[in-house]
């Protein structure tokens, strides 16, 4: 009976999840559960800087060090795994580690009174001595993409159960969020005060990290999120860690030409000052009845995504925009053809749809990073089954 039951010992052994780190001592109990099942992402070529930033009179919350390295370690978990599952490989923002486990954290403390650097326009003059800062330690800049996180203010608004007062926002490369006491990874996923409460800031934490690494606001069709959750970057910020939350493939796409997700060896000059527009030919949209079927062809190196939205567009009114990423087929000669069939059934959300004004965002993005959107708007009501939706000349804007 011994050979049976070495043999499913091995078996079980086998098929344990194995964590590719081991946790340091010091990390909390739920740390450690947290990232039990943790993969390892690939080796990054770059790294996120993260920046802890206080005034010249206030102070860090204290075991930042530790919380802030179990969320950000957590949530390098959630993306690595997302990439992967979409079919990029284990891939990751990469971070700095300091040799006792912790992420490498940079704390600098700003010249003026905490107040000069509230939500508003407070990022302004942080991020001026930010970039001081890395103009006098170029080796701890890893990255064009910075992480800043501050502590709440104390005020007669703001404190401990009301965390606030500091720039909470993406910014191009730059984003920001805030530290309080409670902001620990033991208390995710519990539906208590400290729970909903952690929720709330370590979901705008991820989601504004996204912003930070190149990441539009979009959301799944309706099939994907009956099946995965809330997109992270429509309304995810309001769910993660408390339920399903998941990445979209269009946002998995734009990652995987985001600088800190290269992998050692394959990343070029990302960001170049001399980004040239795609060649758009042969786009062409046509209404079926049931579907929009959008094809384009443009240079092979443009991974495009086609974002169906309402029409009138004000900052953060876009978390709704249901993202497609287009197929891709190369002509062999430096062109590509790209597809997508976009199902009515999938955009019942959308309050526009059959009805009015819609518009159609392309997204194109290249490997180094570069990136350009044009949007085409069409009126439902003249658009029968059969027709095609007329394009003008595109005119493009840089970025997401
Ligand atoms: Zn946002």
């Amino acid at each position: 009976m011994r050979t049976p039951f070495l043999f499913s010992a091995i078996s079980v052994l086998a098929l344990a999840p194995v964590a590719y780190a081991t946790c340091p001592e010091h990390f909390s109990e739920a740390a450690k559960a947290r990232l039990a099942d943790s993969v390892e992402p690939e080796a990054p070529a770059r790294k996120l800087n993260v920046v802890y930033f206080t005034g010249n009179d206030n102070e860090p919350i204290a075991d930042y060090q530790r919380r802030i390295s179990e969320l950000l370690l957590y949530l390098q978990q959630f993306y690595a795994k997302e990439m992967d599952r979409h079919g990029y490989g284990k891939r990751a923002f990469g971070l700095n580690m300091l040799p006792n486990g912790e992420v490498d954290i940079i704390l600098i403390r700003g010249k003026k009174g905490h107040k000069e650097y509230s939500y508003g326009s407070g990022h302004n003059a942080c991020l001026e001595e930010i970039n001081t800062y890395f103009d006098a330690h170029p080796d701890k800049k890893f990255s064009h993409h910075t992480f800043v996180i501050m502590p709440t203010h104390y005020d007669e608004q703001y404190g401990d159960s009301n965390p606030g007062g500091v720039p909470f926002y993406g910014l191009g490369r730059n984003c920001f969020a805030l530290d309080y006491p409670d902001f620990d990874i033991r208390h995710l996923g519990q539906d208590t005060p400290k729970g909903r409460l952690l929720t709330k800031w370590y979901g705008g934490f991820a989601h504004e990290l996204g912003h930070g690494l190149n990441l539009p606001h979009n959301d799944g069709s309706t099939g994907m999120n009956a099946e995965w959750g809330t997109p992270l970057m429509g309304s995810g910020n309001y769910t993660f860690g408390l339920k399903p939350t998941y990445l979209t493939p269009s946002s998995c796409s734009i990652l995987d030409s985001s600088e800190t997700f290269a992998v050692a060896g394959k990343a070029p000059q990302f960001y170049p000052d001399n980004a040239v527009e795609p060649t758009v030919e042969r786009l062409s949209i046509v209404y079926d009845g049931e579907n929009l079927n959008l094809t384009l062809r443009c240079e092979e190196d443009f991974c495009v995504n086609a974002y169906i939205q309402d029409p009138e567009y004000t900052v953060n009114r876009d978390y709704d925009a249901i993202a497609f990423l287009m197929a891709r087929e190369s002509d062999g000669k430096g062109m590509q053809t790209c597809r997508v069939r976009m199902p009515l059934s999938e955009l019942q959300r959308l309050k526009n749809v059959r009805n009015g004004e819609q518009a159609i965002d392309l997204l194109f993005g290249k490997p180094d990073g570069s990136r350009f959107r044009t949007r085409i708007i069409f009126n439902w009501d003249s658009l029968k089954p059969g027709d095609s939706i007329p394009v003008a000349e595109l005119k493009f804007r840089q970025g997401y």
